[in-house]
């Protein structure tokens, strides 16, 4: 069976900042024809749940309270690369406009709820590798 990423608050784990998941639907279909390979790379870059919500800003990954937590972000994007490269994963299922999973859209860095173009640190990291990286939106493609 093909081995996709997901982001692990996809499949259900209130892994997200304010201790929360987002489930997406048709799970049973997607778990029928691939395997999930669960991942949260803030988690795995060391962070906490809860934690503050964050944005991109210039390229620097910036908390509501104006801390600097790009390393954390780094280092977490770098450990899914590693699990991506173990199970041999080409593609990724990454929750939406999140400063780490978000692809192709993600929020502008002043915590107004403005999107704009970008990706998020680890959807960026994972596409320049060659995995190709789909939101939850966009499920239904692999189905
Ligand atoms: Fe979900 Fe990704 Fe945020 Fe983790 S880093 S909570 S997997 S969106």
């Amino acid at each position: 069976m093909v081995n996709i990423l997901v982001s692990a608050c996809l499949l259900g784990v209130n892994c997200r900042y304010d201790g929360s998941s987002t489930l997406i639907k048709n799970l049973d279909l997607l778990m029928e024809r691939y395997h999930l390979i669960p991942i949260c790379p803030e988690i795995l870059g060391g962070l906490t749940i809860p934690r503050q919500p964050a944005e991109i800003v210039a390229g620097r990954v910036i908390y509501r309270s104006g801390e600097d937590v790009t390393e954390p972000f780094q280092r977490g994007a770098y450990e899914v690369l590693k699990l991506a490269k173990l199970y041999a994963c080409k593609h990724a299922i990454l929750k939406e406009r999140s400063p780490s999973c978000g692809h192709d859209e993600i929020y502008d860095g002043t915590f107004s709820h403005t999107i704009v173009e970008g990706n998020g640190v680890l959807a960026e990291l994972l596409a320049s590798e060659g995995i190709t990286v789909l939101g939850e939106s966009q499920i239904e493609n692999l189905l």
